[in-house]
């Protein structure tokens, strides 16, 4: 935690996440000091202090930083962009090493495990999470383990803390993406994980306006040589990009728990309309996956006739997005062409339904 943004003296028991989340990160409360960290745009510092130069040090990041440290249980570091946080995980294993990552991970992350297999540099193993055997089996010799849970838009679910457990026993490390959940749902270095990592772009920032990425550990050593792989390749985050980002996390619990309420009583009324065949919901959190019975066409339509949802890509914000996956060349081939990805927002849910099922009965 840096010195000059600390979190409220803990009282007799650890602070609950909704505390934290509006507390961590903000200024000593001297005299005429503002609230929150405002704005510092500097590409330079006066020498002699620990910061120096722009691309080592933000106040407004640090603030950031030690907000999402606080609520995940270590110590964060941000970046530009999630994927920025991908890659500069991703690019620490060495030659030739195994990593094991879920078939249904970000499409980003396995691209760019992909990339790096057909350079040369790591051989990737790309496992269904569900199926505790075959990770156990895939993590003997890895190097690096990724975890997703949920996977998107699969909206699978794995067992966290086996995985670590099967990894660190082949020595391997273990990174969860943590997008999804947030930590006001899942804290995954509870289970053990060596690097929690977040595309703070979505749920974190929570209002569509925004890139940033992050990774926080409890591991000293890993969190020096991300430091350092951060400073040399200057995958720092924008000022404004970090001040948003902890603008949007002070509300993140009040919007998580909203959306998932909203998104459970949309997944019963979903279960049970006619054009809709199969619905993925982990049973937490804001998003979920429709399969629709008329298949593609019908999931293409859907997002076009939409006038509350907007069609759009990404997740996480206040506004209700959906979208058809496999409208990406990316996406796996696993992933049902009839796949529509709701990412529920926190307006009125009786509003929300409406548009949806106005738009689902003209499918039927
Ligand atoms: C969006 C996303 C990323 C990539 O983050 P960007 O901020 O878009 O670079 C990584 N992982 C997950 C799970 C995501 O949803």
């Amino acid at each position: 935690m840096p010195d000059d943004a600390p979190v409220p003296a803990p009282a007799d028991r650890p602070l609950h996440p909704a505390t934290l989340a509006v507390t961590a990160g903000r200024p000593k409360d001297d005299p005429d000091a503002p609230l929150n960290e405002p704005l510092t745009m500097a590409s330079t510092y006066v020498a002699g202090g620990d910061r120096e130069y722009g691309r080592y040090g933000n106040p407004t990041w640090q603030a950031f930083e030690a907000a999402l440290g606080a609520l995940e249980g270590g110590r964060c570091l941000a970046f530009s962009s999630g994927m920025a946080a991908v890659s500069t995980v991703l690019d620490l294993v060495g030659q030739d090493a195994r990593v094991v990552m879920p078939q249904h991970a970000y499409l980003g992350s396995v691209a760019y495990l992909g990339d790096l297999e057909a350079r040369g540099r790591a051989r990737s193993v790309l496992v269904d999470m569900t199926d505790l055997d075959a990770t156990r089996a895939a993590c003997e010799d890895a190097a690096l383990v990724w975890v997703e849970s949920p996977t998107n838009p699969a909206l699978e679910v794995t067992d966290v803390r086996a995985v670590t457990e099967a990894a660190h026993a082949a020595g391997a490390y273990v990174v969860a993406d943590n997008t999804f959940a947030t930590p006001v749902l899942r804290r995954p270095l509870e289970d053990g994980v060596d690097l929690v990592l977040h595309s703070a772009t979505k749920y974190l920032a929570g209002h569509s306006d925004a890139l940033i990425g992050a990774v926080v550990t409890r591991d000293d050593a890993l969190f020096d040589v991300l430091k350092k792989r951060r400073d040399l390749a200057g995958a720092v985050p924008g000022t404004l990009e970090a001040w948003l980002a902890l603008r949007g996390l002070r509300t993140l619990h009040l919007r998580v728990e909203r959306a998932q309420a909203n998104a459970q009583v949309l997944v019963e009324r979903l279960r049970e309309h006619p054009a809709v065949a199969e619905v993925r919901y982990p049973g937490f959190g804001g998003i979920v996956s429709a399969v629709l019975a008329q298949g593609e066409l019908a999931a293409d339509l859907l997002p076009r006739k939409t006038r509350l949802w907007v069609h759009a890509t990404s997740l996480g914000g206040v506004e209700s997005t959906l979208e058809r996956r496999r409208r990406w060349k990316g996406e796996a081939p696993t992933i049902p062409e009839g796949l529509v990805r709701l990412s529920v927002g926190i307006e009125d849910v009786e509003d929300l339904w409406a548009d949806l099922r106005r738009c689902l009965d003209d499918l039927v």
